[in-house]
């Protein structure tokens, strides 16, 4: 049985660099035509979704189609999980119909998993719970050496909602092991303490210009509401404390870049001078996840 993808932490250099390496020969600007491959003709995936998302699930079906693959999209709420079949159930009849591969994102850490070990297919992790997402961090690996020739000894801030975010620590695995000195910050409630021993590298702060300071690449992050059981910092003091404006960006290096995963949010995480920048790169993360998600598409069952 193929492997699939389930997070950062357990992939090698090596297999970082050659899903980055491919997904740059599937760039747009490599590729100007932009037609279908027919690599993965003939294969299927099913995207099963039971939280919300639009970047990654469109790309994860656009990646399929562009390989000539067969995507289909089921959200949780629209299926029979909303009438109350368990995940391994809903997982085993999904399996029964033979797809190539299950791309799966689930607010419980670990879902994807426990359910690579039960069933015989490749599972790509779509985000698990507070815990990775492996695609995220690729894609943000591809934009930052669009702009850089490695990541090595690269200043990376990374700002805002750092304990429930699955994206901090894809990012954080994947950066430490290509050498980038990461500095993480938010303010206390959402920082917590034991991710500086996750990798190598890893320094905190509360102070978001410390944290810029020197910067070659700034990353915000969204605030997760969701996952915040009570709230863990004033909303409205939020962005005068952790909202990254352009008089921050004078700290940090002068061709400093700046990423967000998305879904953002204007006057809270970043100003919108900000996000509208120069030095935004937030569109090329997106368009980026595209030609990400083909290679590790290609990778998992081509
Ligand atoms: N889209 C990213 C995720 O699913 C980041 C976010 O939602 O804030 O983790």
């Amino acid at each position: 049985m193929p492997a699939g993808l389930l997070g950062i932490e357990e992939l090698d250099r090596a297999e970082i660099e050659a899903i980055l390496a491919r997904a740059k020969q599937f760039q747009p600007v490599q590729d100007q035509s932009q037609k279908k491959l027919d690599t993965l003709r003939g294969k299927m995936i099913v995207n099963l979704f039971f939280e919300a998302s639009t970047r990654t699930r469109t790309s994860f079906e656009i990646a399929a189609k562009r390989l000539g693959a067969d995507a289909v999209s089921i959200a949780a709420s629209g299926s029979s999980v909303s009438k109350g079949e368990s995940l391994v159930d809903t997982l085993n009849t999904l399996a029964a119909m033979r797809p190539n591969a299950i791309v799966m994102r689930h607010a419980a850490s670990g879902a994807p998993h426990f359910l690579a070990r039960h069933l015989a297919m490749p599972i790509i992790n779509a985000g698990d719970g507070t815990h990775e997402h492996p695609t995220q961090a690729l894609l943000d690996a591809r934009t930052i050496l669009d702009r850089r020739p490695s990541l090595e000894g690269l200043r990376v801030a990374i700002i805002g909602d750092i304990a429930h975010s699955r994206v901090a620590r894809s990012n954080v695995y994947l950066l430490s092991k290509f050498g980038a000195e990461i500095v993480l910050c938010g303010p206390a409630s959402l920082l917590p303490r034991e991710l500086a021993h996750i990798a190598p590298g890893v320094a905190l702060t509360n102070d978001i210009r410390e944290a810029i300071r020197d910067a070659d690449v700034i990353m915000m992050l969204r605030v997760q509401l969701e996952r915040q059981h009570e709230a863990a910092f004033p909303s409205g003091e939020y962005f005068q404390f952790y909202g990254l404006r352009l008089e921050h960006l004078a700290l940090a290096k002068p061709d400093v870049i700046v990423m967000h995963p998305g879904p953002i949010n204007r006057g809270r995480e970043l100003s919108s001078e900000v996000a509208d920048s120069q030095r935004s790169v937030i569109l090329n993360q997106v368009e980026n996840g595209v030609a990400v998600r083909m290679a590790v598409l290609e990778r998992v069952i081509g």
